[in-house]
C-alpha cells in the first residue's frame, strides 16, 4: 500500500515511520511512505505558502495553490489517490475507519499548520477530513503518522500473523483482557491461576469475560452500543464480583 503525505514538514513524518514496525514494513516493501514538500510549490520564490485571513483573525493560512499542486504531483490522468486532510473538524478515527482504508491502494493525507488550509482546496481534492481526537495540535503531522501506523498494522506481513492484530482492542468493540508476563508473583500481584493452566478453553472463556469485564470498568460507553447477550451480562457480572 502507498502513503503519501503532504506537508510542510516532511521530516517530522518520515523520522517517525522510518523506525520500529512501520520502517521494517517500508524496508520489505510492504507499505511505501512518499512526503511532498508544500514548501517546494510554493507561489513565490521565497517560499511563501501562506497569507492572513480574509475576515481578519490571528495566524496564517496556507494557500490554495502550493496545496493543490503538492496534490496534483501525485495525480496521473487514470489515477488520483483516496485523499485525506487531517483536521479537528473531521469525523474521529476509529478502528473500523483504519480497517476501510487498510484496502485502499493510495492514500495521500494533507497536513494543516498554523491557522490550517484555505478550505476551498480542500473541498476540491479532498474525499474526507478525519480526526484524530477532539483536541488541536499544532500541525497534521502527528495525525499523519496515527493514521499510518494504525492503517500499516491491517496490512497482510506488517505484522508477524493474523493474530497480532485480530486479537486487539477495538477489533470486536471491546477492550482487550488484562495481559501479563513473567515473573507470574510481582509485589504481592499473582497472575490468574486460570493462565498458568494451560487449559486453552479456559483462557479463551477467562480472556473473554475479563475483557468484557475490562471494557464495562474502563469504556463503559463502548459497553453500551454492544449487542449482549443475557448470558454475558451474567458471566461479566459474576466476574466483576470475583474481583
Ligand atoms: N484553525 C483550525 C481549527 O480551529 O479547526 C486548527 C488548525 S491546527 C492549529 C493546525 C493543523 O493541525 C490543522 O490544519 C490540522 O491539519 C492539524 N490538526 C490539529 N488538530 C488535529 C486533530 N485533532 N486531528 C487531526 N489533525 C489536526
Amino acid at each position: 500500500m502507498r502513503f503519501s503525505v503532504i506537508t510542510l514538514f516532511p521530516e517530522q513524518v518520515r523520522g517517525f515511520l522510518a523506525q520500529s514496525i512501520t520502517g521494517r514494513a517500508m524496508d520489505k516493501g510492504i507499505i511505501s511512505l512518499d512526503t511532498v514538500d508544500i514548501r517546494d510549490h510554493a507561489i513565490n520564490d521565497y517560499g511563501k505558502v501562506d497569507d492572513t485571513l480574509y475576515g481578519g483573525g490571528t495566524g496564517l493560512l496556507i494557500q490554495c495553490d502550493p496545496v493543490y499542486d503538492s496534490w496534483k504531483t501525485l495525480c496521473s490522468e487514470e489515477e488520483k489517490p483516496y485523499t485525506i486532510y487531517v483536521s479537528p473538524k473531521g469525523g474521529v478515527l476509529n478502528q473500523k475507519k483504519v480497517i476501510d482504508l487498510s484496502k485502499k491502494k493510495h492514500v495521500a493525507i494533507i497536513c494543516g499548520h498554523y491557522e490550517g488550509i484555505d478550505s476551498r482546496v480542500i473541498d476540491e481534492i479532498c474525499d474526507e477530513e478525519l480526526s484524530i481526537g477532539d483536541y488541536v495540535l499544532t500541525g497534521g503531522e502527528l495525525a499523519a503518522c496515527v493514521i499510518i501506523d494504525s492503517v500499516s498494522r491491517m496490512i497482510d506481513g506488517v505484522l508477524p500473523n493474523e493474530d497480532a492484530y485480530t486479537n486487539e482492542s477495538h477489533m470486536d468493540g471491546l477492550l482487550e483482557a488484562p495481559q501479563y508476563t513473567k515473573p507470574s508473583s510481582w509485589h504481592g500481584k499473582d497472575v490468574p491461576e486460570v493462565l498458568l493452566s494451560g487449559n486453552d478453553a479456559m483462557i479463551k472463556y477467562y480472556n473473554r469475560t475479563a475483557a468484557l469485564v475490562e471494557t464495562w470498568q474502563k469504556r463503559p460507553d463502548m459497553m453500551n452500543k454492544l449487542q449482549l447477550s443475557e448470558e454475558d451480562w451474567q458471566k461479566a457480572i459474576a466476574f466483576k464480583k470475583s474481583l
